[in-house]
């Protein structure tokens, strides 16, 4: 951060933590004092004069939507973490509407180590297009749960082998509840900006685990943290968990299937920002790769709605001109 901090010419810096890792906070803030101690935080930094920067850790609450940038930044400022309208980009009207750098704590690592090295040394791992090293945090059915460094390019496979995975996985969901939902026959797909590109999170699903329930619970999580600004993504993550309890009920058919279908697309292509544009995925990445869990908690497969809700719906369309495909959702809550 000191590093970046001298590049743009900033002297303050923030560590956003949240709150689900306050027992990080202790031993962070005694490192920071460590630095500042031996003259790498505060004013003249290594004795160059002018070159003054500090850190300050700030607490969120614990939102998942202030991952986001614009979000996280509002946190900062003291108020409800919500996506800022944009342009402007942070980088112009950021924290206190001054000019921004919004980055992980990964980022500027590596930063210290191009500084250090030169980037042609940290370009000689990983792939043509994906260069470096990547930190995964593994979590679930395995026996080495934990963050692992790799070089881009490392194969779904390898990092299930190294962390003691079972034989047979049922799936693995990569890049968290947003993420995409991969099956053994993907396993040698790569982690890479050309395959597949994540901020890290690989969750494994052992032989055992029932893969609509595991669709169930991101439903529950993403209508839990939408932050209700738009309404496609407070509306629809709600509706998109209540499809979800029905067929979990047994009261579900093909129709509610197919809404959820619809809905995961009418969200990606409505919403704010990244959380609304992607909390379908993993519903829709189950219902492609596991149908067959979705099928036998149907109660008729062939079901067709009584009536016709675009039907009944066509003559207010009418009066009021409205005849986008958009304009009348035809799901249930
Ligand atoms: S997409 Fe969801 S999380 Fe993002 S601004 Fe809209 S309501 Fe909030």
């Amino acid at each position: 951060m000191a590093i970046a901090g001298y590049v743009v010419g900033a002297t303050k810096g923030f560590i956003y933590l949240r709150g689900e890792y306050k027992h990080l906070q202790e031993p962070l803030q005694r490192d920071i004092d460590t630095m500042r101690a031996s003259g790498r935080l505060g004013t003249s930094i290594r004795g160059a004069p002018g070159f003054d920067f500090d850190v300050e850790i700030h607490m969120g609450a614990g939102g998942y939507v202030c991952g986001e940038g614009t979000a996280q930044v509002e946190s900062l400022e003291g108020k409800p973490g919500r996506p800022r309208v944009r342009p402007p980009s942070m980088v112009s009207v950021g924290y206190l509407g001054k000019p921004t750098v919004v980055d992980n704590v990964e980022t500027l690592a590596h930063c210290t180590e191009i500084a250090v090295d030169g980037g042609a040394s940290f370009a000689k791992r990983g792939t043509k297009t994906s260069t470096g090293t990547k930190l995964v945090s593994v979590s679930g059915d395995c026996e080495r749960p934990g963050v692992y460094e790799y070089q881009f390019g490392v194969t779904i496979g390898r990092i299930l082998q190294d962390c003691g995975a079972p034989a047979a996985v049922t799936a693995v969901q990569i890049g968290g509840a947003s993420g995409v939902l991969v099956t053994p026959d993907e396993f040698s797909r790569r982690i890479a900006f050309e395959d597949i590109s994540t901020a890290g999170a690989f969750m494994i699903f052992g032989p055992d685990r029932d893969i609509f329930e595991v669709a169930r619970n991101f439903a529950h999580f993403f209508a839990h943290e939408s932050c209700g600004f738009c309404t496609p993504c407070r509306v629809g993550t709600a509706i998109q968990r209540n499809i979800m309890e029905k067929i979990a009920e047994g009261r579900g058919s093909n129709y509610e299937v197919n809404d959820l279908k619809r809905l995961a697309e009418f969200m990606k292509r409505t919403s704010h920002c990244g959380l609304g544009e992607t909390a379908g995925n993993a519903v829709r990445d189950a219902l492609n790769k596991f149908r067959p869990a979705f099928e036998r908690r149907l109660r008729a497969r062939d079901f067709a709605p009584a009536i016709s809700l675009e039907a009944a719906l066509e003559p207010a369309r009418r009066i009021t001109a409205r005849d986008d495909a958009d304009a009348h959702l035809d799901v249930e809550g």
